[in-house]
């Protein structure tokens, strides 16, 4: 069997040393203490959304005396199971956010988790917490600031659909305005490539955030990233249009067929002052890595027809892309 949480080969669901990083401590006992349907009894109501992450029901979770503990609100972990419209989006979105890990981008500790009934839920760390140690025995929690870029450019009163009117040129020149510089956009760009190469096709204003530490303003660590090609749920290939008022760039526009190319995406960075040195290598840091990839979905817990599908929808992408 493969780890739940670093997807290599273990004796048992997880290495120790992986369950120790996870909970930051030995010894705690990583099975969720309830059947799937008792979460959902206790979980809130929801209302169920068009998007993969408005229809997950999330509950938080933390840990006490080795044992789990799910809680309404002020957990450490965030826990989502699959929904049933998305069949093992919990294992998809564990396997993304390990693909991302290994590609070196920042992600938060993740881990797939069992209910008493054997079914997986995904577990992910909050990283808008952070605990210090002030106090000998005593661990504070301080809670860093954190807005999505519809907060950060006071677009927040526009409707939840407007989210989705928004392109991803508006959004790279907004994270330029926001750090007065290139680097935020710069890392939002390896991002959305990132995105379109694992089908990730949900990336729109709320899923892109925004902390603010004192080290400076950052992007969030990746999070809510999923094969959403897997499920067929968007009617277009990306959440956003490339450029403002639905526009798109001119291969997408001359090839027709709903998939963006390499010519797209340096259409894109070139236009909101990305060199074309850059957007290349930005490209092929990820295409470069197909095989590494391959190999992380065929170790994932998807089961072999979905990751067939994964694999099927990477170099579908990652042949458009070079
Ligand atoms: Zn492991």
């Amino acid at each position: 069997m493969n780890c739940q949480i670093c997807l290599k080969k273990a004796e048992s669901r997880y290495h120790s040393r992986c369950l120790k990083q996870f909970f930051d401590q030995t010894g705690v006992d990583p099975l969720i203490p309830m059947t799937a349907s008792e979460f959902y009894q206790n979980a809130p109501a929801h209302v169920a959304g068009f998007s993969i992450s408005g229809a997950q029901v999330k509950m938080q979770m933390n840990v006490k005396d080795k044992q789990l503990v799910i809680t309404a609100s002020g957990g450490d972990y965030i826990l989502k199971p699959s929904p049933q419209t998305f069949p093992q989006a919990a294992e998809n979105e564990h396997l993304c956010l390990q693909i991302a890990k290994m590609l070196k981008f920042e992600t938060p500790p993740v881990a797939l988790l069992n209910f008493t009934d054997d079914s997986l839920v995904f577990a992910i760390k909050r990283f808008d917490r952070q605990r210090t140690n002030e106090h000998e025995n005593e661990q504070t929690q301080q809670k860093i600031h954190q807005e999505d870029l519809m907060q950060a450019m006071g677009l927040a009163k526009l409707t939840s659909n407007s989210k989705y009117e928004y392109s991803y040129q508006q959004v790279l020149l907004d994270l330029i305005t926001i750090a007065n510089g290139l680097h935020l956009s710069a890392e939002f760009f390896k991002r959305l490539v990132f995105a379109y190469l694992i089908g990730n096709d949900d990336l729109h204003l709320k899923n892109i955030s925004l902390l603010y530490t004192p080290k400076g303003i950052m992007l969030t660590p990746l999070y809510d990233y999923l094969n959403t090609a897997l499920y067929g749920v968007n009617a277009s290939v990306m959440a956003l249009s490339m450029l403002p008022e639905h526009k798109e760039t001119a291969c997408f526009n001359q090839m027709g067929n709903g998939y963006y190319y390499q010519a797209d995406f340096i259409e894109l960075g070139l236009s909101v002052g990305l060199s074309e040195k850059f957007i290349h290598k930005s490209i092929h840091a990820l295409t470069d890595k197909t095989d590494k990839i391959l190999s992380l979905i065929q170790h994932s817990h998807l089961d072999p027809i979905r990751q067939q599908q994964f694999i099927d929808v990477l170099n579908n992408r990652k042949a458009r892309l070079e």
